[in-house]
């Protein structure tokens, strides 16, 4: 079997969704497809959910009658015969039931999931439908009845499995299954979600679950670029990485990939690749075990960085210090990017700053403390072996005129990371797509 995932904008408009029916139809190989909410959607649903957190109930009413009216439109275009429209109409009229409830009742957070749920569960019925209106054979798969996450809200792919694999006997003989990304049920059975941009993962998870022959991800770009497309003027799509490369690549920035979706594919070696909508026969980008070249393949930057420099108050780092920076960092539950150190300080940098005072004030304790805001991290990704001399050269040539906070080299063989201010972000890629790329 394959996992097919469509994301927000490549269901977003009934064209759109046209499209994905005549790809998904291309071939008799047996998919699964799993699809985002409409795009806007999640927002909408978000923007809901705080209007309805702060007691704001007039603008969530009107919110919630903006969405209905979208969708409203979108099943129009959508479907032809007053049948499946009025099918249409009545699911959606059971959900925004559910949304005018969500305005009568007392919000938490748990209620916030279900409403972001929906987006994902409207968007796959709607497709479903359209598909059975085109003599289509498929049938929805409800992913709440097999995605499960743990206590810490990690996916529970053994369980999955298990659950997914029953689930399938059900559809014995059916080739095409809709299913939701993003959504699933948490332990305690509640619904919950991947968090944003999820539905990557979902699509991984349930590929590896039935240990899928490839994964596709769908999106409306060729694949994943060489730098960022919206910074450099000249990008090309990388035709092969390895997992590894990929998984530094969307960490570190390139948008088209949820981090979290490259280990359960790695874990059971299923080849992803990155395809475009618009351009179904392009290549994309393949993601696999195996890769082409020992060189560099692709420059990412990911902003809103800060960086904490940590100078021991004893003339050098005695043992245990780093120890103790860390067991700060975990106790805050706060993951560091990158780290360097000199023999009586160490810098590290991280990019979520909620218990960003609470970590100074302890690490204050440990010595003396500096801290820079508004920092990128540009990342160097590739396949550097350390007899492959010159890389290291060609970055610093690029970067001569850039001041460089920190530098990360040799923690892995696939990433080479430069700490700078936000301000020479631009300048930096360019530079490095001159220098490493000749664009
Ligand atoms: N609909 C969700 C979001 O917008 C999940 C996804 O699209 O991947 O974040
Ligand atoms: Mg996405």
């Amino acid at each position: 079997m394959q996992v097919l995932k469509f994301g927000g904008t490549s269901v977003g408009k009934p064209e759109r969704m046209k499209a994905v029916a005549e790809i998904i139809t291309r071939n008799d190989e047996p998919k699964i497809v799993v699809l985002s909410a409409l795009s806007g959607t999640t927002n909408a649903l978000v923007s809901i959910g705080q209007a309805l957190a702060s007691d704001k109930k007039e603008e969530a009413t009107r919110q919630i009658a903006e969405l209905k009216a979208h969708y409203e439109v979108f099943i129009k275009a959508l479907l032809a015969t007053d049948e499946k429209r009025s099918e249409a109409f009545e699911i959606i009229k059971e959900h925004f039931e559910f949304f005018s409830i969500t305005l009568k009742i007392s919000f938490n957070e748990a209620l916030n999931r279900d409403i972001l749920a929906q987006g994902e569960l409207m968007s796959t019925k709607l497709f479903t439908l359209y598909l059975q209106e085109a003599g289509i054979n498929a049938a929805l798969l409800p992913a709440l009845d097999f995605m499960r996450t743990n206590e810490e809200g990690e996916p529970n792919l053994e369980r999955i499995s298990a659950d997914l694999t029953k689930k399938l006997k059900d559809f014995k003989g059916a080739s095409l299954l809709i299913t939701q990304g993003f959504i699933c049920k948490n332990y305690r059975g509640e619904i919950d979600n991947l968090q944003r941009g999820g539905s990557d993962y979902t699509a991984s998870l349930i590929g590896a679950a039935i240990n899928a022959s490839e994964i596709q991800i769908w999106t409306d770009i060729d694949g994943m670029h060489n730098n960022d497309p919206r910074v450099v003027d000249k990008t090309f799509p990388i035709a092969e990485l390895s997992f590894d490369e990929a998984a530094e690549l969307a960490y570190f920035g390139a948008k088209i990939l949820h981090p979290a979706s490259i280990w359960p594919a790695q874990k059971y070696s299923i080849p992803v690749k990155l395809l475009n909508t618009m351009q179904p026969d392009a290549k994309g980008t393949v993601i696999s075990k195996s890769t082409n070249s020992d060189d560099v393949k692709a420059l990412a930057a990911k902003d809103g960085i800060t960086a904490i420099k940590v100078k021991s108050s004893r003339m050098l780092l005695a043992y245990g210090f780093l120890r103790k920076i860390f067991e700060i960092f975990e106790k805050y539950k706060t993951p560091i990017d990158m780290i360097t150190t000199s023999e009586v300080a160490v810098s590290v940098t991280i990019d979520e700053d909620e218990h960003l005072e609470k970590i100074i004030a302890e690490l204050s304790q440990l010595g003396q403390v500096e801290v820079d805001n508004g920092q990128t991290i540009i990342c160097v990704v590739g396949n550097f072996v350390a007899e492959r001399k010159g890389i290291v050269n060609k970055i610093f040539d690029a970067l001569e005129e850039v001041p460089i906070r920190m530098i990360s080299y040799g923690g892995s063989r696939h990433n080479i990371s430069l700490l700078t201010d936000r301000v020479n972000k631009e300048n930096s890629l360019k530079k490095l797509n001159e220098h490493l790329f000749g664009l």
